[in-house]
């Protein structure tokens, strides 16, 4: 039987009928290929045919930490990661961020997770990437799979990501927010091991940068090579 949400999604979205095949995931690998037996105002049931362990999952993860923005460009943001195979997205709460009070911030990442999980869908992604909780930028810094080691987005870096990735893939990318990183967070990450980098002689919005990144990954150390 499937949940609620999907069920509606194949009845009334789709209007799917009885017998369609229809590939069903977990979320945690594989996926299903099944039929659908029974269809009603209530409830869609399925008859699983076979599991396939096939994987979507790109050779070389990279976790996306991304500065809050406007809404509507976060939502964009979360469903193009996805798509391009990030392994994490990381709300991240920089000094120029939109601000996000705490109360409405839980909300917000639980909206995030349903993003993915729709854009995994879409996608064929069997394995939903983890949305994790808004961090603060200094928390993101200093966290053992934080700021050291990462590649941060800054238009007036010397090197590009694609020539730093080509020599060490990074297993981070960071995205600022609509005003930039301040010359103090580009600092104190930089002395925490992170390593500015460019996309390009011009200035991209905060969503093209991220999406701009993630596809140069995936092209260097990717799926996509
Ligand atoms: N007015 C801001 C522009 C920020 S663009 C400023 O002067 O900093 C939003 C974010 O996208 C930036 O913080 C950076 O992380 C990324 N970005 C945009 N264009 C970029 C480029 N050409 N190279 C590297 N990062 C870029």
């Amino acid at each position: 039987m499937l949940p609620q949400a999907a069920a509606r999604h194949v009845a009334q979205a789709l209007r799917m009928r009885v017998g369609e095949p229809l590939t069903l995931f977990t979320g945690s690998g594989g996926e299903y290929a099944t039929t659908l037996a029974r269809i009603d105002r209530r409830q869609v049931v399925t008859h699983v045919e076979r599991h396939d362990a096939i994987e979507r999952e790109s050779p070389h993860a990279v976790a996306l930490v991304q500065s809050l923005i406007a809404a509507e460009m976060m939502d964009f943001v979360v469903r193009k990661a996805v798509e391009l195979g990030a392994a994490a997205i990381v709300p991240l709460l920089a000094a120029r961020s939109q601000a996000l009070p705490a109360e409405r911030a839980e909300r917000r990442v639980a909206h995030w997770r349903q993003v993915a999980i729709a854009a995994c869908e879409q996608c064929g992604r069997n394995r939903v990437p983890e949305v994790r909780n808004v961090v603060a930028f200094g928390e993101w810094c200093e966290a053992p799979d934080g700021c050291a080691g990462s590649a941060i987005l800054d238009f007036d870096a010397r090197r590009s990501l694609a020539a730093h990735a080509s020599a060490e893939p990074p297993h981070t990318v960071a995205v600022g927010p609509e005003g930039g990183f301040t010359p103090d967070e580009l600092r104190y990450a930089n002395a925490r091991g992170a390593v500015s980098v460019h996309l390009g002689r011009r200035v991209l919005r905060a969503e093209t940068a991220a999406i701009a990144a993630l596809a140069t990954l995936d092209a260097i150390a990717g799926d996509a090579r």
